[in-house]
């Protein structure tokens, strides 16, 4: 028996790391292995790490050292380290750290039971666990989710094969495997039968779904089946690639009951000359095209997007040329990055890298323009009615019956939050709300008088109990 087996998790980075670690934690509690909130006094300290750029990879190794101090003062058993960084510098890992006890790469998640097993057991024969890339992508149902209970990430493929020269996502998660089409309906089923209202598919690059596995994208083709499970009331569409938008996509995208319209499509930069130096796949002409075209299809797009900003041999005038087009574009939502110099990256060895203050100087600039532009968005909200998803209750400090919830302009942990005040509530309602007033980013709304919260019936339970949702430290990439 293992239930006195305890362990902490912590997972770093994007929400594709989220379903990784989701679904290590549900092969551990499978086993008998309990979760705890807190580090202390955990038998384990599982550490799912991300490795994408600098600032990522210094927060991950903060964290093992803080758990490696605990292992060295007794609080802690072991400490195992998986995910993105593993995978990316797993020979420096084990030689920076070696009171790390087990390594595990991204391809080897589904052995954490052997590894904690490998520790409790006093076996240290083999430190670390890493497999080639599958060629089916990976089963992640069967998850214990960490994310509020209402709604999941789905991850509908893994890797990707654009290799986007800044990018050193393809060298850790290997080239793009589509999820078969009945697994990804399957598993959106599972989550619906578990209380999921809103489902929020990923991918490294959603557009391109179905390209290796079927010789064509087939996303259209998903999201249709997905707009037939019951109990989903949200379909959001992250990382989607400005690439292989079909008719057919054009046409779901405008028809579905259930996909909001809320798009992710990171861009990383207009200039066609920048663009052809990431090896990105999109002129601005195309660019500019499928924006008009989905803002045609989806009536009240909010359009979420990414830019880097100083990029190898970025002119002044191709920087100009970025700003212009996110004060004319307006987008919804945006984030803006410094090029983060990766080492093993076709980038590094460009010529014309550019100092750090002019890149933090352009990145102010694009952040100035876009808060006027979010901020203008978010006053055309007042005084209209949006359905909002009650997250869970506010901060204590905004008082008693406040709540905290999302509407469809906002995806969890990016986009901004809506206030809500009612003693009726609770964490997963649906209600339409009326919008008083902005807060910055944020928005306060009421219930719209006598509309009553869209609740599902109870869910029922899963084929093997898991504890619910519980506050392990997630901390967002
Ligand atoms: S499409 Fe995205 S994940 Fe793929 S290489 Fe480019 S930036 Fe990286």
């Amino acid at each position: 028996m293992k239930t006195d087996r305890t362990f902490h998790f912590v997972s770093l980075g994007c929400p594709k790391n989220t379903v990784d670690s989701e679904r290590m934690l549900g092969l551990l509690a499978q086993d008998g292995y309990v979760p705890v909130a807190a580090p202390d006094g955990a038998d384990l300290v599982i550490v799912n790490t991300c490795g994408f750029i600098d600032a990522a990879r210094a927060e991950s190794l903060a964290v093992i050292r803080e758990m490696l101090d605990r292992k060295a003062t007794g609080q802690v058993r072991g400490v195992v380290v998986a995910g993105c960084l593993a995978e990316r510098q797993k020979d420096l890992l084990l030689e920076e750290v070696p009171e790390v006890d087990q390594v595990i790469g991204v391809f080897g998640r589904e052995e954490i039971v052997k590894a904690a097993d490998r520790i409790l057991g006093g076996l240290d024969e083999q430190r670390s666990i890493f497999n080639p890339a599958p060629i089916r992508a990976m089963d992640d149902t069967a998850r214990l989710r960490i994310t509020p209970r209402h709604l999941a990430y789905l991850k509908v493929s893994e890797g990707c094969s654009r290799f986007c020269t800044f990018c050193a996502i393809p060298y850790m998660r290997g080239k793009h495997l589509t999820k078969p089409i009945e697994a990804v309906v399957a598993e959106a089923k599972e989550l619906a039968a578990d209380g999921v209202v809103e489902l929020n598919l990923v991918a490294q690059d959603m557009t391109y779904y179905g390209v290796d596995l079927y010789g064509r994208p087939r996303l259209a083709e998903l999201l249709q089946e997905l707009d037939q499970v019951d109990g989903i009331r949200w379909i959001r569409i992250l990382y989607n690639y400005p690439n292989y938008f079909t008719d057919e996509l054009y046409e779901v995208l405008g028809s579905s009951e259930k996909i909001i319209p809320y798009l992710d499509m990171p861009l990383q930069h207009i200039n066609d000359r920048m663009l052809k130096m990431m090896n990105r796949r999109h002129t601005r002409a195309e660019t500019v095209e499928i924006i008009r075209r989905l803002r045609d299809v989806m009536p009240g797009l909010v359009l979420r997007t990414t830019f880097i900003v100083g990029f190898p041999g970025e002119t002044d005038e191709e920087f100009e040329e970025l700003l212009d087009f996110v004060k004319e574009t307006k987008f919804e939502r945006l984030g803006v990055f410094p090029y983060s110099f990766e080492p093993d990256t076709p980038a590094a060895k460009l010529p014309g890298h550019l100092p750090d203050d002019i890149k933090a100087h352009r990145r102010d600039r694009v952040m100035e323009a876009q808060q006027a532009i979010a901020f203008d968005f978010n006053a055309s909200l007042v005084g209209k009615t949006l359905d909002v998803l009650i997250d869970g209750p506010a901060p204590s400090h905004l008082g008693p019956g406040v709540w905290v919830g999302r509407s469809y302009a906002d995806a969890p942990d990016v986009d901004g939050l809506v206030f809500v005040r009612d003693r009726n509530l609770r964490a997963g309602d649906l209600i339409p709300c009326e919008i008083l007033l902005t807060e910055g980013y944020d928005l306060v709304a009421r219930p719209v008088e006598g509309a009553a919260p869209k609740r599902k019936n109870r869910p029922r339970p899963r084929a093997k109990k898991l504890p619910p949702a519980s506050p392990f430290t997630i901390l967002p990439g």
